[in-house]
């Protein structure tokens, strides 16, 4: 097994569970959540139907298979979903929406994974017989691929609007939607609204360590809940795992700001590293992509001495750009850490590889 890093910037999934968390989760209450007999999940389901404004909750393993079963009951085979061509549905969930659902998809090419009404409009396919129906329209708050950027109110709404007056279901990839929450003000229930679904994650930002939940209407979910026992995501007593997640919305929801913070502060200061430059035009929430402009320095190579020397990890997003999020781990020390070693790293990358063109053989 390899060893844990020192310091993961690579995800906003798994920092260690503290002690409190740790303590509320073995006194749980749990039971069969087969039969809905489990009270922790329960206490989950109030929060969050609360949370988000809707009539309805189903608690997942993970976001994946929320936004996978949201597919399936709103699609049938031979459908189209319309989604921004960098969504995480279409790059990161193995063509489940063509391996489960059986439906296409038409990436419109947004800004930052921010499309527009007008997008929508234009893909809306003619109703005939020649055409893949167009069912479904999926927007993602805050779009990963984007750099963690949040769609505006308006603009989702306008999306959403024109689903409406076509008759398309629409459903809500809000992974981050609790980060867009703390980096607006706007309640999630507000975003929440003008969707027929929406799928959370819970281990992203406020950091339980499984799963996600799925909301909508009772119908929804009573149809989604059906697809949970198909795929075998029906589990016997979740309550432990729910109890982190009950813990993590009750106590770190407060700290997401903080996350904000840290990965601005981290943005700032990497404008002073030589080699390397943001990749987005501004930070939003918790994640920074940077593009590594180091001559000779691809974003492997940067990750792989980052890590060997300061035990530091980073994602590789292509050749040149890695990404660097901040997590419920990760201090405002670590930040300016983080920053020096990647000063130090890439300085010593873009050393090596002069010294290598500019080396005259001995003998
Ligand atoms: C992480 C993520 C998911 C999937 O969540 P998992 O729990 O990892 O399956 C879906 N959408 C977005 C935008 C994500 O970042």
């Amino acid at each position: 097994m390899p060893n844990r890093p020192r310091i993961d910037l690579f995800a906003d999934n798994h920092p260690q569970p503290s002690p409190e968390m740790r303590q509320y989760i073995c006194q749980a209450e749990v039971g069969d959540d087969t039969k809905d007999e489990d009270p922790t999940i329960h206490l989950l389901y109030s929060i969050c139907t609360e949370l988000l404004g809707k009539e309805a909750i189903l608690y997942l393993p993970t976001g994946t298979m929320g936004n996978e079963i949201a597919f399936m009951v709103h699609c049938r085979p031979g459908d189209e979903i319309i989604m921004d061509k960098i969504a995480h549905a279409y790059h990161f969930e193995s063509g489940a929406p063509a391996a489960l659902t059986g439906a296409s998809i038409c990436g419109l090419d947004g800004k930052r994974g921010v499309y527009t009404a007008k997008q929508v409009q234009e893909a809306i396919r003619p109703f005939d017989r020649f055409s893949p129906r167009t069912r479904l329209v999926h927007v993602e708050q805050t779009s990963m691929n984007g750099g963690g950027n949040c769609w505006p109110l308006e603009q989702m709404q306008a999306v959403t609007s024109v689903a409406k007056e076509n008759k398309l279901a629409t459903h809500l990839d809000g992974a981050r939607l609790l980060l867009a929450t703390a980096a607006t003000n706007i309640p999630a229930s507000t975003y929440a609204a003008s969707f027929d679904s929406v799928m959370i994650s819970l281990d992203k930002g406020i950091g339980a360590p499984v799963g996600a939940i799925l909301a909508g209407s009772h119908e929804f979910i009573e149809e989604a809940r059906r697809w949970k026992q198909r795929l075998g995501g029906s589990m016997r007593s979740p309550g432990f795992m729910a109890a982190a997640c009950v813990f993590a919305l009750q106590n770190n929801m407060v700290r997401l700001p903080g996350l904000i913070e840290d990965a601005k502060l981290l943005a700032k200061l990497m404008e002073d590293v030589p080699g390397i430059r943001n990749f987005n035009e501004n930070t939003e929430t918790d994640i920074n992509f940077f593009e590594i402009t180091a001559p000779n320095v691809t974003a492997q190579g940067f990750r792989d001495r980052l890590l060997e020397k300061y035990g530091i990890k980073v994602g590789v997003m292509g050749p040149q750009r890695v990404r660097m999020v901040t997590n419920l781990d990760i201090t405002k020390d670590i930040i300016y850490e983080a920053v020096a070693a990647t000063r130090d790293v890439l300085n010593e990358l873009a050393n090596s590889s002069i010294n290598l063109m500019t080396m005259t053989p001995v003998n």
